[in-house]
């Protein structure tokens, strides 16, 4: 019997959360604000961006999405970005990736004012995740924390475990092993060189799925009971696919992420927690 691990349940329990800190913050006088930027726009990061205003607007934050023109410069779009750091009305500020070639991403992501980091990119909250410095005062990365806090939520113990995780990209697999590292798993990293993921895989307790190929992980690469976090998201035949052979899992492994409902929805949500956390730290409310 194979347990779905839920991200739609889960992040509907925390935006109701979420909501009451946001009232909370409203009867003290202040407005929660978050601002999403764009370096030249994409379909892709457009949905992404509705998307994140329709959660805000449902948790009671007032989200903006601000497109610069793609031609901008690193200057100017740090210069932007400086404006939004001084503006006491923007608690929150994400920049959404990818940039246009001429960006210079590091430069990027140093200029967000750490206070305000609430996808946790800045060097300040990076150096935080790896160091393992307390959660509580820094932002981790959206994306590979809400399936950390969707493994709590469902009990599955991580100390000591063998993790696979498939991908090195700096915004899912690297963080992600920092995560499962500070929780005291013993984490193996997979990518495009890796000599036998087939093995790497075998040998997991849990297995995470970053890498963007649909049906990369089938049956006869897993051992039963295993754990299956994946973040994949692939448009196959009109559908979102993640990177696990779905239907092919189920029965075999112990618990499993859908594509869609699974990682998606936690991302958003610990965005929310995030955008509230930073707010409440501004405005100096507990
Ligand atoms: P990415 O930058 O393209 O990185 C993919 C990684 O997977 C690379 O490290 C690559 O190895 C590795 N890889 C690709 N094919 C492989 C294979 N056949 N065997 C082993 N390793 C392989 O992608 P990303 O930005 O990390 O995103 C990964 C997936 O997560 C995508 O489908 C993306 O849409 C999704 N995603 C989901 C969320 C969410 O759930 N909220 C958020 C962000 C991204 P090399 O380094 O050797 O090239």
């Amino acid at each position: 019997m194979t347990k779905i691990l839920d991200g739609r349940e889960e992040y509907k329990k925390i935006l109701t959360a979420q909501a009451t800190q946001a009232r909370k913050i409203a009867s003290h006088g202040f407005a929660v604000g978050f601002t999403m930027l764009s370096v030249g726009e994409d379909d892709a990061k457009l949905q992404y961006a509705l998307a994140n205003k329709r959660a805000c607007a449902n948790a009671g934050i007032n989200a903006v999405y601000e497109v610069l023109p793609a031609e901008f410069t690193t200057e100017q779009v740090v210069k932007r970005i400086m404006e939004l750091n001084a503006d006491p009305t923007v608690n929150g500020i994400m920049v959404l990736a990818p940039y246009p070639k001429h960006i210079d991403g590091s430069k990027i992501n140093s200029a967000i004012s750490p206070e305000k980091d609430v996808d946790g990119q800045t060097p300040r909250c990076i150096s935080d995740l790896y160091a393992n410095r307390n959660g509580k005062d820094t932002f981790y990365p959206c994306t590979p924390y809400g399936a950390i806090k969707l493994l709590k939520r469902y009990n599955v113990d991580l100390d000591g475990k063998n993790v696979t995780i498939v991908g090195r990209s700096t915004v899912v697999g690297k963080p992600m092993a920092a995560l499962m590292l500070n929780e005291n798993a013993t984490v193996t990293i997979c990518h495009t060189h890796t000599k036998n993921l087939r093995a790497a895989c075998k040998n997991a307790d849990i297995i995470v799925l970053a890498a963007g190929k649909a049906n990369l992980l089938d049956k006869s690469m897993v051992r039963e009971g295993v754990v299956v976090i994946d973040f994949g998201s692939n448009f196959v035949d009109g559908k979102v696919v993640g990177d696990a052979d779905y239907d092919g899992l189920l029965g075999i492994v112990g618990a499993i992420t859908p594509v869609p409902g699974g990682c998606g929805p936690m991302t958003t949500a610990v965005m929310l927690e995030n955008i509230i956390k930073a707010a409440k730290r501004q405005y100096k409310i507990r």
